[in-house]
């Protein structure tokens, strides 16, 4: 029978979409779409790399999630959305219709077309992905031969990468490691002592670093840079490029088709009221880093919003409020970045697991986040056992605490 009760759809429910599922109230008839069957916490899926964290360590079941907020969750893929007819239709053929609409579809990875790209390079994005890489990384260390790896962006995603990769040199693991970043410096969109400090921190280790070079080919052996070098690869990480989602593109919600999806501060989509978009697929009129927790921050005025949308109410406003970045690099160090300032500590890590869990217990139970905690206790053990206890060795921590740096 179908419902009496507005319809929500929600299409993605990772951070964006989560979050504001978690803010509609049970007046509404809301289903989240995603394609994929569970939650994803993207910013430490590098830790699956060294082996401090596993799958599960990185991820909650979306079902389970979802419900425990009153919603319900179809495991499908949308294909398309026709905002004339305010219907979604999922690969299964199953139609969706709404009377509000939230599109939280992230981004997907972009190889710009570079011939052999999309074959041979592994992309880093997914927790899949990750463990696809760890264990592709698993088989090179076990070789006589030292290994060869190639990491295609010189970003946040690929340095913490290094770092985990280079993490791994306590198991006996060493490889030749080269990290290919299009712009003059790694780390380009960061304050410049960030990257340096980035610099000296693998200076001890085999790196080797190669600016403005821009990846012109890759096979199964070699990645060839422009000017015709030709890196040893027995694994190519693709860390670098990000863009809309394909079934994104042809909705008539953008101006041209690879275009984010533009919003007013409401996050309503300016093309169709009853759309809201929220996370890194929406194009804001004053644009913020596509972080996650930007993402959970929209996630929650688009859900408020929708519900005053639906109410005929007045929107909230999504005003980005400056966030401290934490970035890790493996045991070596973790970065704090405030605006212009840096400060280096390898205690910092302390820190970036805590947001870690804090955040995951809310979206596993945002009123009760205690209640529901087998899995955050879980984490939490072995996150202590892996990330935490070996830093807080008398020696390790008297180190941190004298290594804490603030970076000029
Ligand atoms: C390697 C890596 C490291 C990162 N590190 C950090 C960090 O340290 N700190 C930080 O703040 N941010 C970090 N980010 C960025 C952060 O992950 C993103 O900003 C965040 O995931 C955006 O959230 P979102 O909800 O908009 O999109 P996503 O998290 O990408 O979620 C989109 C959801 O939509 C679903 N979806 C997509 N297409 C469809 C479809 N057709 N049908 C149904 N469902 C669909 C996907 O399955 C997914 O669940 C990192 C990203 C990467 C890749």
């Amino acid at each position: 029978m179908p419902s009496s009760r507005p319809r929500v759809v929600i299409i993605g429910g990772n951070f964006a979409g989560l979050v504001a599922a978690s803010r509609l109230p049970c007046d509404y008839d809301v289903t989240v779409v995603d394609a994929r069957a569970d939650f994803e916490w993207t910013p430490n899926i590098h830790e699956i790399l060294s082996g401090v964290k596993d799958r599960d360590g990185v991820v909650l079941p979306r079902a389970e999630c979802v419900s425990r907020y009153g919603h319900s969750f179809v495991h499908d893929a949308v294909t398309e959305i026709d905002h004339d007819n305010n219907s979604v239709t999922t690969e299964s053929g199953l139609a969706l219709p709404y009377d509000a609409c939230l599109i939280a579809a992230g981004s997907q990875r972009t190889t710009f077309g570079i011939e052999g790209a999309d074959e041979h390079a592994l992309g880093f994005r997914l927790v899949d992905d990750a463990v696809r890489i760890a264990s592709r990384i698993d088989k090179l260390a076990a070789r006589k031969r030292r290994a060869s790896i190639v990491i295609v962006g010189g970003g946040v995603s690929g340095v913490e990468a290094l770092g985990e990769i280079l993490r791994r040199r306590a198991q006996g693991d060493e490889f030749n490691i080269h990290v290919v970043e299009l712009e003059s410096r790694i780390l380009d969109q960061l304050p410049q002592g960030l990257a340096s400090d980035a610099l000296q921190r693998f200076a001890p280790y085999p790196v080797t670093l190669h600016t403005d070079s821009s990846v012109t080919h890759v096979d199964a052996r070699s990645v060839t840079l422009g000017g015709g070098r030709k890196l040893t690869a027995d694994l190519c990480i693709w860390s670098a490029g990000m863009t809309l989602p394909d079934f994104l593109r042809d909705t008539g919600l953008n101006e041209t088709d690879d275009e984010w999806l533009p919003v007013d501060d409401t996050l309503q989509s300016r093309y169709a009221d009853n759309i809201f978009v929220a996370g890194d697929c929406a194009a804001l009129p004053v644009p913020v880093r596509k972080q996650a927790y930007y993402a959970m921050d929209m996630g929650e005025v688009a859900g408020d919003n929708i519900s005053r949308w639906l109410r005929d109410r007045r929107l909230r406003r999504f005003r980005a409020a400056p966030m401290p970045m934490l970035i890790s690099f493996g045991d070596i160090t973790t970065w704090l970045v405030a605006g212009e300032s840096v400060v280096a500590s390898p205690v910092l890590a302390a820190a970036k697991e805590g947001v870690y869990e804090v955040t995951m217990a809310r979206l596993e139970s945002p009123k009760e986040p205690l209640r529901y905690s087998a899995d955050v206790v879980g984490r939490a053990a072995m996150a202590t056992r892996q990330l935490l206890l070996p830093q807080l060795t008398p020696s390790k921590l008297f180190l941190g605490l004298v290594g804490s740096r603030i970076i000029p």
